[in-house]
């Protein structure tokens, strides 16, 4: 902003780095579903008009400088080839044009360039809106926007405007009612959108629930012969949506408001919508989205259900309204028991919202379990959310037996997904719990030679891959009377579990061995924490294991990633007493048992994803192996 008193007429600013680069896509590349830059704009106005009136709840003054029926109009100029979508809601200050229009502080252009990178262009233009930059969108359509805005309470307007190409002006304008007034002068290619037929039709597509009238002035010089006089037209049935019984909502007016509400453009996996009544009445109407909004794993975990009090709008950021496992639900929320003329801070901590939360969450639950009896259709939902949904195993003590009921896991038994249910079923005589290893993917979790021993004696393990895993296991600790327990942890033992044939093999420690575990103790020092004898291992030579009680392996790599200066948790070496390179090791001199052991240090650390402390060394020492190995 200047700093001198007088702010220029009008001055001319460059867009951040990041809006350019998404202007330029949107004007050279997408070409489809260009129609969608109207819901967007007619999106804003309505979110400007929500805004406005809930701000008038608790300040009446607001909206003394205009109308209080809030509408949005479009208006056509079929000389000047300009459409004008306008609404009466807050608008925006001086500062805010440049803010909002200009920059874009979340960090929705990269992850928008990202998915229309990713997903091939054109295709993807239908997500603009879910990533918070949907107003470029207008874009697509025209080569030249005008933005004339006067915020609710302020006196001055200004005009924001832009071709889109790097820069944009903004400048005093006279006379400006309150709200904005968007102006698009349309591309050459773009002027179908001049149509009251076009408009009609995109509006009934993609607009019809917006709960304000979406109004079509007359166009002038549009008169047909002999036609009545042209009167505006509502374009759109501007009904809340969720008000009616779902009886009569027919399945496209889900999708269309689905699309509304979810800024997305996927089928709904599920939609769950009913009136509570009793002690609380509300109503709702939710959906679980197909695929994985892009800010699902974002830090601040926000909802995106909106609460509406008697088809007041109050927020869409509510916390409290939705458990933060199920943020992915979309969807809209509306009672007539809660207060209007409080904060959102008090509305969050409010008794009703918490009941009306119990209420919806149970709702949602149940649902889930019926779907799950079709494990392909479940599959699907579980594969886009079951890394957020196992957030609950670890937040919500109240509901945990639901919530493990409805968990899936890959495992080693089965193709796909197993539930805990069918994991205990297939448990075998004498098993201690329900084994499980985590990592970072399942192929470097199938070759873990901790898993080894388990495969061997057809001990079925859960391969547990999400960060989350290693927070809800340690919370959760058992499903019913089993407890969790991690192949990757020393203190396990199999020698006692039945496997036919080998069994007496490795039964009594000779004392060889013995004494080759004080050998590696003496010769890797401080670098392990132990070195034992595994009963785990078939094929492997060794396998590093997390110390009984202590850190997982997993966590503390996790740990690392995250802070380099994590202490580094030392590891119990297993050696498996049955594979000859350990048989062997007790016949070879000390300068090469010391190289050895090292090297086999190393070979676990490298198995299991981390990297060699000392590079150097374990090339010299590979080398002087192998070089004994050719002589
Ligand atoms: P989003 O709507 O997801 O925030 P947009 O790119 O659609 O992203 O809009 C950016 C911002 O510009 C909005 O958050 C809002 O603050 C402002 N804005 C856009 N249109 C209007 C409008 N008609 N009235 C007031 N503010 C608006
Ligand atoms: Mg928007």
């Amino acid at each position: 902003m200047a700093n001198t008193t007088e702010k220029p007429k009008t001055e001319t600013r460059e867009f951040q780095a990041e809006v350019a680069k998404l202007l330029d896509l949107v004007v050279h590349s997408l070409y489809s579903n260009r129609e969608i830059f109207l819901r967007e704009l007619i999106s804003n106005a309505s979110d400007a008009c929500d805004k406005l009136r809930y701000a008038a709840l608790t300040d009446s003054k607001l909206l003394e400088d205009g109308s209080s029926e809030f509408a949005i109009h479009l208006s056509v100029d079929k000389a000047a080839k300009t459409l004008t979508i306008s609404d009466n809601g807050v608008g925006m200050s001086h500062d805010e044009l440049i803010a909002n229009l200009g920059t874009i502080a979340k960090s929705g252009t990269a992850e928008f360039l990202k998915a229309a990178g990713d997903k091939g262009k054109g295709k993807d233009v239908n997500l603009i809106g879910q990533f918070g930059v949907g107003f470029y969108s207008a874009f697509m359509v025209a080569d030249k926007v005008d933005v004339v805005s006067r915020k609710a309470s302020e006196k001055q307007g200004w005009v924001w405007s832009s071709d889109g190409k790097g820069a944009f002006t903004v400048g005093e304008a006279e006379n400006a009612p309150r709200g904005a007034h968007i102006t698009l002068h349309m591309k050459p290619d773009a002027e179908e959108f001049l149509e009251p037929q076009r408009l009609r039709h995109v509006v009934k597509t993609y607009s019809d629930h917006i709960a304000l009238p979406v109004i079509l002035e007359p166009i002038p010089g549009d008169k047909k012969e002999g036609a009545e006089e042209a009167k505006a037209e509502t374009l759109n049935s501007a009904s809340a949506l969720w008000m009616r019984y779902n009886s009569v909502v027919k399945p496209e007016e889900y999708l269309e408001f689905y699309h509304h509400v979810g800024h997305t453009f996927d089928e709904p996996w599920h939609a769950l919508h009913f009136h509570a009544e009793g002690a609380i009445e509300y109503t709702a109407l939710l959906f679980i989205p197909t695929e994985k909004p892009f800010d699902l794993f974002h830090p601040e975990r926000k909802g995106h259900v909106k609460l509406y009090v008697n088809r007041v709008f109050i927020s869409d950021q509510l916390e409290g309204l939705m458990p933060r496992y199920l943020r992915f639900v979309r969807g809209v929320v509306d009672s007539a028991d809660l207060p209007l003329n409080i904060s959102r801070e008090m509305l969050q901590n409010n008794p009703t919202l918490r009941k009306i939360q119990n209420g919806i969450t149970k709702r949602m639950l149940k649902d889930l379990k019926e779907r799950a009896e079709k494990p392909e259709e479940y599959n699907v939902f579980w594969d886009s959310f079951g890394p957020v949904f196992k957030e609950g195993l670890y937040e919500d003590h109240e509901r945990r037996d639901d919530l493990l009921e409805l968990a899936r896991f890959k495992s080693t038994a089965v193709e796909g997904l197993t539930s805990l249910k069918d994991y205990a079923s297939r448990m075998k005589d004498g098993q201690e719990g329900i084994y499980y290893i985590t990592g970072d993917n399942n192929a470097a979790l199938k070759g873990s030679p901790q898993l080894e021993g388990f495969l061997d004696k057809g001990l079925e393990v859960l391969l547990l891959t999400d960060p989350i895993d290693e927070f809800w296991v340690a919370t959760v600790g058992a499903y019913g009377k089993k407890p969790f327990k991690s192949v990757a942890e020393s203190g396990t033992d199999l020698s006692a579990m039945k496997d036919g044939e080998k069994k007496d093999e490795a039964q009594s420690e000779p004392e060889e061995i013995k004494g080759l575990v004080e050998k590696l103790k003496a010769t890797l020092g401080e670098t392990v924490a132990d070195v034992r004898i595994s009963s785990r291992l078939t094929g492997s030579p060794v396998c590093l294991v997390a110390d009984t009680g202590g850190m997982s392996l997993h966590l503390a790599r996790m740990l690392q990633q995250h802070d380099e200066s994590a202490d580094k948790i030392r590891k119990v070496l297993e050696i498996n007493p049955n594979h000859t390179l350990i048989k062997r090791l007790n016949t070879v001199d000390s300068a090469t048992l010391n190289d050895i052991a090292h090297l086999l240090l190393d070979q676990a650390r490298i198995v299991e994803g981390e990297t060699v402390p000392d590079p150097i060394a374990f090339a010299k020492r590979l080398a002087a192996v192998m070089e004994k190995g050719l002589l």
